[in-house]
């Protein structure tokens, strides 16, 4: 079954053709800076590759090219659209309603409409990407998968914020969770991996965006990303935790405008506020090369983690697995290694060959005396995604 899988950002689509069962990929590619002449199409597959600059100025012209590209003669996959069996939608946010994948129809999309006001950055630009491919893919069956629904089975305990009843039964205000595609995919690969029955695993996802996630049984039971993405860890330009005094602080005494403050903590802050630097390669250089700020932004980021860990464990009542993805996860053996220093007491020790090994495939990083099992995992959402598309459609 040929699945198109679609992520639609503001200014971004990614998209990649998959072969399931077998999870081949077919082609890849992204247009960036949608919205003027100078975007970017890139484009993939095992015969050819590139990079241009070109003219997008809306999502729908956007996916117009991609479609085409698909289709071309040379550089094409596919000889006519019918041939994309169903089109696989990452959707931000599903509220409390999507707890697991979904077939578009009205009222599905209703909903994603509706909850745009919970990811006003993420589901208005989701949505559009389907009912561009509705109208692009008339018979392609239109999926969507959620990446706040692995998170919804974290107990009421845990998702609802110790605010006054009605905001969680009335306004729907609570922990959401996100990055739930990646978190699930790399927890079933450890759990194949490890051949556990019962399982506590703690999965850290480190790219731009950052979280970590309890995962109890196969189960989230607790994540770090919270009603919006900006909570927990320190991101490329997002906070994370903070006091959230200090916004009343800025407004009330400092005279920022509450939408500076928004833009500031987004933005502005994280590594990026902490170093002048998003890319973590960049900080790490610099870092190595004396510099203080950049030095000080790795060791709050691994402190950050460390906490969490220990978080996680005490929620679960131990671990037995932990999980690095993503860019960050997958690639800086830097943060790996300050992230599980001096974590001995609870198991965790990690083999520093291991851990400086460059690999594109699971492996096990922790030594001989570690009690804990410390992985990498490369994160493949687009699979993920296409497998939950596939399993929808396919039974
Ligand atoms: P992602 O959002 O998963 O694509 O992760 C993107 C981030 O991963 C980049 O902004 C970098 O900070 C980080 N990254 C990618 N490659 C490396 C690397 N080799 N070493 C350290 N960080 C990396």
């Amino acid at each position: 079954m040929n699945i198109l899988v679609l992520n639609a950002g503001s200014s971004s689509i990614k998209f990649q053709l998959l072969q399931l069962p077998q999870g081949k990929v077919v082609c890849s590619g992204m247009v960036e800076r949608i919205g003027g002449k100078d975007a970017i199409l890139s484009y993939k597959t095992d015969a050819t590759e590139f990079k241009k600059e070109t003219d997008v100025t809306t999502h729908k012209n956007g996916l117009t090219k991609i479609v085409s590209l698909l289709l071309d003669h040379d550089k094409g996959v596919i000889t006519i659209v019918n041939e994309i069996h169903a089109v696989g939608h990452r959707v931000v946010h599903g509220g409390k309603l999507f707890t697991d994948t979904t077939l578009i129809n009205e009222e599905v999309k209703e909903k994603i409409k509706e909850f745009s006001s919970l990811a006003p950055l993420h589901n208005p630009h989701n949505l559009e990407g389907i009912l561009i491919a509705e109208e692009l893919f008339p018979e392609a069956k239109q999926i969507a998968v959620f990446d706040t629904a692995f998170h919804q089975t974290m107990p009421v305990k845990v998702k609802k914020y110790a605010l006054s009843n009605k905001f969680y039964d009335e306004n729907d205000i609570q922990i959401y969770g996100f990055h739930g595609t990646s978190h699930k995919y790399v927890t079933a690969k450890a759990l194949d991996h490890l051949k556990l029955e019962s399982s506590k695993i703690i999965s850290i996802h480190l790219g731009n965006g950052c979280s970590m996630t309890a995962v109890l049984n196969g189960k989230s039971v607790d994540t770090s990303l919270g009603f919006a993405p900006s909570n927990g860890l320190i991101m490329g330009s997002r906070s994370g935790d903070i006091d959230h005094a200090i916004i009343f602080h800025l407004v009330h005494k400092l005279g920022y405008e509450i939408e500076d403050v928004e833009k500031m903590l987004t933005k502005e802050s994280g590594m990026l506020g902490l170093t002048g630097h998003v890319d973590l390669r960049d900080i790490q250089e610099k870092a190595a090369n004396g510099d203080k700020n950049c030095q000080l932004a790795l060791e709050m980021n691994a402190y950050r983690i460390k906490k969490y860990i220990g978080a996680y464990a005490a929620a679960m009542n131990g671990v037995d697995a932990i999980i690095f993805t993503a860019g960050i996860g997958e690639n800086s053996a830097l943060i790996r290694k300050m992230a599980c220093s001096d974590m001995d007491f609870l198991g965790i020790q990690l083999d520093q060959d291991k851990n400086d090994e460059r690999a594109g495939k699971i492996r096990e990083i922790q030594n001989s005396d570690s009690k804990v099992k410390v992985l990498v995992i490369p994160t493949n959402e687009e699979l993920e995604i296409a497998s939950q598309v596939y399993d929808l459609v396919a039974h």
